[in-house]
C-alpha cells in the first residue's frame, strides 16, 4: 500500500492529523492496533475544560476523516528507510505500508495500578483508578459503587514517583481529581469527599476556579499528604493512613471507595519500534522533538513527525496545536522532497 503519510495510532492525536490532512487534500493511511479508533479518550466521560461528553469532541473528527484509510487491529512492527528515500512501515498482518513520511501518533499507557500494591488495587474491591471511574460515568465497565458516605481520591499514582520509574508530573491528574470529585458529589450529595495530594497543578486556564468550586460549593477536603498504607477492616471498609503535611498530623480515615489517579507513562510496548527505527526517545520515555522548543510535532529524525502524548503528558488542547504542528511540518517536509507531488 502506498501513501503520503502513514499515521501511526488512530487515537484522538491520530485522528485529529488524519482530519487536518484530510481537509488538506494529502492521501494519508492511518494504522491502529486496537480494533476501534479513538484511544483512551473514547474511554474518557465529561472532558475538561468544557465539560463535553468525549463523544462530542471525536465523533466529528472521525466524522472527518475518511474512514476506509484507517485500519484496524494493525500495530507497527517495523518502519525503515528504503532505497527510494521513502519508508516502508511493515504491520502486524504482514502488510506493508510505503509512505514519503510519518507521524507518530501511538499515545500513552496508563499507569498499571497493580504495582503501587501498598495502595490496594487489584486486591480490594473499593479500590479503583481514575479511569474505572470514568467507566463507571459512561455507564461502561463492570464496576459497581454502591452509595459511598466517604470517598478518597490519592493523586501521583505512578507519577512523580521515581519507585514507580516515572519521575514526570502527569499534568492532567490533579484537574482530573477536581472534576471526578465534584461529579461524584453531583452523584452522591451526602458523601464526605477526601482528595489527597503532593501539589496542586491547576495551571490551565478555568482550572483554578474548578478548584476553588470544589471547596467552596461541593465541600470537597484538599489534604497535602500522601496515603502510606491501605487496608482492610472486617466490614470490608478501607482504612487508610496519611499524614497531614500541612499540619503535620498522622490522618487515619474509613472509606467505601478509594480513587487512584494513574498517571500517564510512556507505552513501552512501542519501544523496540523507536529503537529499531532510531527515533530519539528522552530518559523519560516518551519520544525526543528535533528541539525541545522550536520544533513541536517533530522527531529526531528527518521525515518522521510525532504528535499527541507520545511525546509526554498532554490536555487535549495542547495535543490538537501538536497535531497541527505536525501535520505542518509534514507539509513543508513534503514540498522540499517532492516538489512535484
Ligand atoms: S497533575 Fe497532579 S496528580 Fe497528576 S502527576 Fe501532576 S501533581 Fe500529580
Amino acid at each position: 500500500m502506498n501513501t503520503k503519510v502513514h499515521i501511526v495510532g488512530g487515537g484522538i492525536a491520530g485522528l485529529k492529523c488524519a482530519s487536518i490532512l484530510h481537509s488538506k487534500g494529502f492521501d494519508y493511511l492511518v494504522s491502529e492496533r486496537q480494533s476501534c479508533a479513538g484511544g483512551h479518550v473514547a474511554n474518557w466521560s465529561m472532558l475538561f475544560p468544557d465539560g463535553r461528553e468525549s463523544s462530542l469532541l471525536i465523533g466529528p473528527i472521525y466524522e472527518s476523516v475518511d474512514s476506509s484509510k484507517i485500519l484496524k487491529g494493525e500495530e507497527v512492527l517495523s518502519i525503515k528507510k528504503n532505497s527510494n528515500g521513502k519508508y516502508d512501515s511493515v504491520l502486524s498482518s504482514g502488510k506493508i505500508i510505503t509512505s514519503d513520511s510519518v507521524i507518530v501518533a501511538s499515545g500513552f499507557s496508563l499507569f498499571d495500578a497493580t504495582k503501587k500494591e501498598e495502595y490496594g488495587y487489584g486486591l480490594f474491591e473499593g479500590v479503583i483508578t481514575n479511569a474505572d471511574l470514568e467507566s463507571w460515568f459512561k455507564g461502561a465497565g463492570d464496576i459497581a459503587i454502591d452509595s459511598p458516605s466517604k470517598i478518597g481520591f490519592l493523586h501521583c499514582v505512578g507519577s512523580r514517583d521515581a519507585k514507580a520509574g516515572n519521575i514526570q508530573c502527569s499534568k492532567v491528574c490533579c484537574i482530573t481529581a477536581v472534576k471526578q470529585a465534584i461529579r461524584i458529589k453531583e452523584r452522591f450529595p451526602k458523601a464526605q469527599v477526601y482528595s489527597f495530594y503532593m501539589d496542586l497543578r491547576m495551571f490551565g486556564r478555568g482550572y483554578e476556579d474548578l478548584y476553588l468550586e470544589a471547596q467552596s460549593k461541593w465541600g470537597i477536603r484538599f489534604i497535602r499528604g500522601r496515603i502510606s498504607e491501605v487496608s482492610q477492616n472486617r466490614d470490608k471498609q478501607l482504612v487508610i493512613k496519611a499524614e497531614d503535611t500541612l499540619s503535620s498530623r498522622p490522618v487515619k480515615l474509613t472509606l467505601d471507595l478509594l480513587v487512584l489517579m494513574s498517571g500517564m507513562a510512556p507505552d513501552s510496548s512501542n519501544n523496540n519500534l523507536f529503537l529499531d527505527t532510531g527515533i530519539g526517545l528522552g530518559k523519560d520515555g516518551f519520544l525526543l522533538p528535533n528541539d525541545i522548543m522550536d520544533k513541536p510535532g517533530t522527531t529526531t529524525l528527518e521525515g518522521i513527525f510525532a504528535a499527541g502524548a507520545v511525546n509526554g503528558p498532554r490536555t487535549i488542547p495542547d495535543l490538537i496545536g501538536e497535531c497541527h504542528a505536525a501535520c505542518n511540518n509534514v507539509e513543508i517536509f513534503l514540498k522540499k522532497t517532492h516538489p512535484d507531488g
